[in-house]
């Protein structure tokens, strides 16, 4: 048996490790570098957190997202997860923060709860006076994203894997399990993957019933001096309250500190609008009064452009037809799933039953 995996972004990195690890060959074809900085598990981090308010199939699959990341890091002989844990806050009844702390509560999951002073005297980079209250669970952090795909790929080579960088699929025909790539040769295989990422729909225009693909942005900031420590040691915060649907990463293991707000976005195509406008770290950094203080004293020093696919309820979505199966494990949370979606996906191919693998990654149950 062969598999060709296409777009070697976390999905189809894992997939390749844990087919590798299966002893199934592997072509793994990226039609960039690897990591490739326009992917959307090209930037320096995610968030790997518990908390998944009314999506609680993906709250009960944090334990295997785990699971699957020890493992990943046993092979790799790195563990790439600062483990910061996460924090919650809330603005005004009914936000984000509250939705997931919520969520929180009614799978059992323990967390602490802070006042707004007790949360200012923890995080005196919050005002106090625009938080109802915050919540700090234990169980998260943040994914080292970069160093995850250079080591990946180190371990895909070293154990047999064949890597194609800057390589372009240009088509996939699913009934003969083959590629054609943009520099004319055809690859063959048992069965291909696709986890093109917000490409998915160049290859499969039909599946824009289900996909849709969106542009958004990051902004990578430099603190005032005095919070710079504070920031250091802080949680990743999945929600900051009100209505911007907005996280922070903490500068943690070398990274940056970096907003971002999933009101940023709109619909295009993924190499569209690929710099940032002037002004938009700027504008992405000043979604976050309220709830941080002195807002205005925190430095822009890059913004980083991102697309990513959305299914209507932000569940995963696979799909298989003949010898090809399209995964799109993202919906704006799928990086912490990343290492456990390749399992599946391997396991699907192992044992010929993919649907097994997609009924997990939809998380209906
Ligand atoms: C701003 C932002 C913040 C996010 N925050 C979080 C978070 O905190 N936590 C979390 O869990 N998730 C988060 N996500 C979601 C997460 O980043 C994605 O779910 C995940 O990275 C998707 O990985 P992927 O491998 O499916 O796609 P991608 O990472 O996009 O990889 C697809 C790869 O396929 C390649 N490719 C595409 N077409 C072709 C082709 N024709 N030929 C060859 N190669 C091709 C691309 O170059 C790319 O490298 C966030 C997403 C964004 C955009």
């Amino acid at each position: 048996m062969s598999i060709l995996v296409v777009g070697a972004g976390i999905s189809g990195l894992s997939t390749a490790w844990a087919l590798t690890k299966r002893g199934v060959p592997v072509t793994l074809v990226e039609q960039g570098p690897i990591p490739n900085p326009l992917s959307a598990s090209g930037d320096q981090h995610r968030i790997i957190r518990r908390a998944y308010g009314s999506q609680g199939g993906y709250q009960r699959r944090i334990g295997a997202a785990y699971a699957a990341w020890d493992e990943m890091w046993d092979d790799l002989g790195s563990k790439h997860l600062a483990d910061t844990g996460f924090m919650l806050l809330s603005q005004v009844p009914g936000d984000g923060g509250e939705v997931y702390r919520n969520g929180l509560i009614e799978g059992g999951y323990p967390f602490e709860n802070l006042s707004p002073e007790e949360t200012a005297e923890r995080f005196p980079f919050i005002d106090p006076s625009t938080i109802r209250y915050g919540a700090v669970s234990s169980e998260g952090g943040v994914l080292l994203c970069q160093r995850i795909a250079a080591d990946l790929k180190n371990w895909l080579i070293a154990n047999g894997a064949q890597v194609q960088e800057k390589t372009k699929v240009m088509s996939v025909d699913g009934s003969a399990g083959s590629v054609a790539l943009a520099d004319g040769r055809v690859l063959v295989a048992d069965h291909v993957i696709v986890t093109a990422g917000a490409w998915t729909l160049g290859l499969f225009p039909k599946l824009e019933i289900s996909l849709k693909t969106y542009r958004t942005a990051v902004v990578y900031l430099t603190p005032p001096a005095d919070l710079r420590e504070p920031w250091e040691n802080a949680p990743a915060i999945l929600d900051p309250g009100g209505s911007n649907d907005g996280y922070v990463l903490p500068p943690v293991a070398g990274t940056g500190l970096k907003f971002g707000a999933g009101v940023h976005r709109y619909r295009a195509e993924p190499d569209q609008d690929r710099t940032a406008r002037e002004g938009e770290g700027e504008q992405l950094r000043d979604y976050f009064s309220p709830p941080i203080a002195r807002i205005g004293e925190y430095r822009v020093d890059d913004v980083v452009t991102c697309a990513y696919t959305f299914t209507a309820d932000e569940h995963f979505f696979a799909t298989t037809d003949g010898k090809a199966t399209v995964v799109s494990a993202c919906s704006g949370h799928g990086y912490k799933f990343g290492a456990v979606v390749g399992q599946k996906l391997a396991e699907g191919i192992v044992s010929k039953e993919m649907t097994r693998a997609q009924t997990w990654l939809e998380a209906r149950d």
